[in-house]
């Protein structure tokens, strides 16, 4: 299930990987190939988000805006 969603700015990425640690429910991952222009890894949202926004709050780059489901979505 998950309660929100994510609209990622990969190119404001800067790789620096705080927030995979910060997500509870570890849905964030870094790519593992695939770089932004800037040539840097940037996080990709697996399903299961629970819209805590703890990803925003400790991005030092603005990369995310979180978005909160009315109801959770089972396919997301
Ligand atoms: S905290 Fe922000 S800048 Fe750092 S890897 Fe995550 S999205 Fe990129
Ligand atoms: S809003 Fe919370 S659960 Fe969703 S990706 Fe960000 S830190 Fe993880």
């Amino acid at each position: 299930m998950s309660r929100g969603t994510l609209v990622i700015d990969r190119e404001a990425c800067k790789g620096c990987e705080l927030c995979i640690a910060a997500c509870p429910p570890g849905v964030l991952v870094m790519t593992a190939d695939e770089v932004n222009t800037r040539g840097h890894r940037y996080p990709l949202l697996l399903p299961g988000c629970i819209a805590c926004q703890a990803c925003t709050a400790i991005c030092p780059d603005f990369v995310f805006q979180v978005y909160r489901y009315e109801a959770p979505e089972a396919s997301r």
